[in-house]
């Protein structure tokens, strides 16, 4: 059993502090900022692409409400919503989750670095990706 199947059964503790149908809550035990939560979907499903629409909209639905009471609770000024797919991604926990972080200004944490197109670049690319699409 994975460490959030543990937590969605109650095997191991968690700050628990929402849930619907498909998904539930609970904060994140090393916050970036205090009131990180996840939104974990409460049946196995070990990444994003792999877990059904319906559990996904339960999933959305809950944040939705709970983002606002977490901006609420902490006073922040706004909010990061964030998933890491896959390993090079920084996935560490293979049952899909979703992080809502607080994000207060001034915070100094930074976004990712940038890259630039070369010429032509952007074009080729976005032609390869929607020919995937259309696969
Ligand atoms: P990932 O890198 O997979 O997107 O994020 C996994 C997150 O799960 C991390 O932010 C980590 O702090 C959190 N986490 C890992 N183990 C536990 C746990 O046992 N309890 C709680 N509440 N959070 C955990
Ligand atoms: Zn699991």
């Amino acid at each position: 059993m994975c460490i959030f199947c543990k937590i969605v059964a109650g095997a191991i503790p968690a700050k628990k502090i929402y849930e619907n149908h498909h998904s539930i809550a609970f904060l994140d035990i090393q916050p970036v900022n205090f009131g990180h939560a996840l939104i974990v979907p409460k049946e196995h499903h070990d990444v994003f692409l792999n877990t059904p629409n319906e559990v996904l909209h339960d999933i959305m639905d809950a944040v939705k409400k709970i983002a606002p009471a977490i901006i609420a609770a902490t006073g922040a000024d706004g909010f990061n919503l964030g998933m890491n797919n896959g390993e090079a991604a920084g996935q560490a926990v293979f049952h899909t989750h979703f992080h809502i972080i607080p994000r207060f200004a001034g915070d100094g944490f930074r976004h990712w670095p940038h890259k630039e197109y070369g010429p032509g670049e952007a074009d080729k690319l976005a032609e390869k990706i929607k020919m995937k699409l259309a696969v």
